[in-house]
């Protein structure tokens, strides 16, 4: 069989990104200038806008290129740290149950933001599927939901054993899972069209959005002011925010060791016959599992195809890529034996050293650190709250101390080659990830 064509951008761009609007050249002078123009850097700039203020939004690319529309598009609440031990038990201090509680705020914000703005991005209540690779991650689940029971109350997620699992996801699950918890009231949606919409909004809204434009560097002047200078000249603001997230390179100075460019590659394969994706994923839910390498995927917002994520941490090409991730994907459904890849792209995920969000501001200069898009959005929100002075400006993840990721120095490839081993090696021994 010949091989199809890999598309190397990102499925979700397709009719949506880049988004067209008048591109200014770099003003000398801004109230607030954000480098980033993903969820948290779109996010911050909307707050400021609706309160007046100018805004100076800088991205290297186009605004949307980053990770925000290359996800899985999958709104999450859970917060890393909170899935196992006791709920009153501390992280930083603060109690796991109130972490918890914070998860869900930013969870809401993505709905709220949403339907405040008006965006059409196919957001549907599909639910998540989170599948057990051994029986004490099973256990761990269920006792961490039991006790989540009787704190709150109202939690909606349900247990299903193994012998159960076929009315969830069908080809070889109900061998290789000890069984699954279920989110029914989990969203997912389209982040290209949620990108795109923010960016139009944006645009709207009057700011200045400067795409092709980076970030060279920022120093802070005796007058409190802040000189910024790009590869098209240098903007003077009174205040900075950096929401470069996965992508922070050298030039955000303090801001780059702290997050690890965590990379993770996605493959949209070919449309396929409904009844094979409803045999499959017969609720059509996004699907998590607890493997250290986990497998991460969804049907595509279409339902024609299965969309297929996996961290391997290997720069190989496309093609390379793809094939690994689809074999891996038909030891799990045989019936993908017969599909093939038609898209596969990658994207880096902003990964502080203990996994939590993080929100502050060093040196004068506000910046965010989050591996989820709900959580960039909230605290990109937070970001321009801090500027504005607004009273619920606060969150729990403020001063939490943000410490340099171990062993990166700015270069992740001999990172990737030591994370690889290590989760290659627990899942070896059977460690379950806590989900
Ligand atoms: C494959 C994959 C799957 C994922 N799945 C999910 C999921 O299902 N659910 C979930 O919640 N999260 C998911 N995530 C994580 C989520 O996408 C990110 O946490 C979130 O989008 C990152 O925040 P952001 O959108 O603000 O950053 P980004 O979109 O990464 O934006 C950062 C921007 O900064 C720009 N930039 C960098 N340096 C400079 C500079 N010097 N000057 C100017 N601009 C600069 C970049 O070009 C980029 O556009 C996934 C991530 C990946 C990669």
């Amino acid at each position: 069989m010949a091989m199809k064509e890999i598309n190397e951008r990102s499925l979700w761009w397709e009719n949506t990104l880049p988004v067209s609007i008048p591109d200014f050249s770099l003003p000398q002078r801004t109230d607030v200038a954000i480098a980033g123009g993903g969820f948290a850097g779109l996010s911050a700039a909307l707050e400021l806008r609706r309160s007046g203020v100018e805004v100076t939004l800088i991205e290297k690319d186009w605004p949307g290129h980053g990770a925000c529309s290359r996800n899985l598009g999958l709104v999450m609440d859970r917060i890393d740290g909170t899935t196992t031990g006791d709920l009153d038990g501390l992280v930083h201090g603060v109690k796991k149950c109130d972490l918890i509680r914070e998860g869900r705020a930013a969870h809401d914000y993505v709905l709220e933001l949403i339907k405040r703005d008006n965006i059409s991005c196919k957001l549907r209540q599909r639910g998540k599927l989170v599948l057990a690779t051994t029986k004490s991650a099973y256990e761990t689940m269920a006792d961490t939901l039991e006790r989540l029971k009787k704190q709150s109350g109202s939690v909606d997620a349900y247990m299903v054993p193994k012998q159960d699992l076929g009315k969830e996801i069908g080809g070889r699950a109900n061998k290789i899972y000890h069984g699954a918890k279920v989110h029914p009231e989990a969203y997912d949606l389209n982040p290209g069209q949620l990108t795109a919409g923010m960016v139009q909004r944006l645009a709207d809204s009057g700011a200045m959005v400067c795409s092709s434009t980076q970030l060279e560097s920022v120093q802070r002047q005796s007058n409190g002011t802040f000189t910024i200078s790009t590869n098209r000249g240098d903007i003077t603001a009174e205040h900075v925010v950096l929401a470069t997230q996965g992508y922070s390179g050298a030039e955000t100075g303090f801001l780059q060791k702290k997050i690890f460019p965590f990379l993770a590659h996605v493959v949209a394969t070919e449309p396929m016959p409904q009844d094979l994706l409803k045999e499959l994923l017969p609720a059509l839910r996004g699907v998590v599992d607890t493997k250290q390498m986990f497998f991460n995927f969804r049907p595509c917002d279409k339902e024609t195809r299965l969309i297929l994520a996996s961290h391997y941490l290997r720069t190989d090409d496309n093609h390379t890529q793809s094939n690994r991730i689809l074999n891996a994907y038909r030891k799990l459904f045989p019936e993908l034996e017969q599909i093939e890849a038609e898209y596969c792209w990658y994207g880096n995920l902003a990964l502080p050293s203990d996994h939590l969000p993080h929100i502050g501001t060093q040196d004068g200069v506000h910046f965010c650190a989050t591996p989820s898009f709900s959580m960039a959005l909230y605290l990109g929100s937070k970001m321009a709250k801090r500027i504005l002075k607004a009273d619920d400006a606060g969150t729990l993840f403020d001063n939490m101390p943000t410490r340099n990721f171990p062993y990166y120095s700015g270069n992740p490839s001999l990172l990737y080659r030591g994370l690889r081993m290590l989760f290659n090696g627990l899942d070896y021994l059977n460690v379950a990830a806590p989900k």
